[in-house]
């Protein structure tokens, strides 16, 4: 028994580090010629390629994309009851529920390209344990290339916070809070950086070499 035992803890420490090491995503999208699909991907080779540069081992996943999903109106729904309530809220005040229709897909990042013009962010889903995320990125205002250039630089942040970054105070970083991603100047990898803070978190947070 006492074998068996260490042989499970074993297989266990054995797995968990790989069980951590991708997050699986779900991105929904309104059509499928939206240009959030390709800023998505894009932005999701980046945060592979800025992971593996660190030496961490959790990866995002290829994202399994849905197109006119019949979740989505709930989900639009619980995105705008969120949004509309998220400077508003104190820590541990009771939050609307997510719908079934949210908890109920299995990713540990679900991703909704919105149909409506409200603030994008990415919300932890209540006492889900281990942690999953609800981003939300909001409707491209114009068809300019500068606005398709931010909606890339805005997934790229939200799923920063789906791997456990916060807000710092560099305006043209890309974890700004406040952002001023229009003035910023983006590196050679076509994103805005990360400040070295970020850096330091990411490897606490995920271990790296
Ligand atoms: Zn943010």
């Amino acid at each position: 028994m006492r074998i068996t035992a260490i042989t499970l803890l074993l297989v266990l420490q054995g797995a968990l580090p790989a069980a951590a090491a991708q997050r699986s995503i779900l991105l929904l999208a309104p059509t499928a010629s939206d240009a959030r699909l390709e800023a998505s991907h894009e932005a999701i080779s980046h945060w592979n390629a800025m992971l593996a540069d660190l030496g961490v081992e959790t990866r995002l996943g290829t994202p399994q994309v849905v197109v006119e999903s019949p979740v989505a109106r709930a989900l639009e729904n619980y995105a705008r009851r969120i949004s509309q309530r998220i400077f508003r809220l104190p820590a541990g005040a009771a939050e609307p529920r997510p719908p079934d229709e949210l908890t109920s897909l299995d990713a540990d990042i679900v991703v909704l390209l919105s149909r409506q013009d409200i603030m994008s962010f990415t919300w932890p889903m209540p006492k889900v344990d281990p942690p999953r995320y609800f981003v939300v990125i909001r409707s491209v205002r114009s068809p300019d290339r500068d606005d398709a250039m931010v909606s890339r630089h805005v997934v790229a942040h939200e799923l920063g916070h789906a791997i456990g970054l916060v807000h710092n105070a560099d305006p043209h970083a890309l974890m700004c809070g406040p952002c001023q991603p229009l003035t910023a100047e983006s590196d050679a990898t076509g994103f805005l950086p990360l400040t070295d803070l970020d850096r330091v978190r990411l490897v606490e947070l995920h271990g790296g070499r």
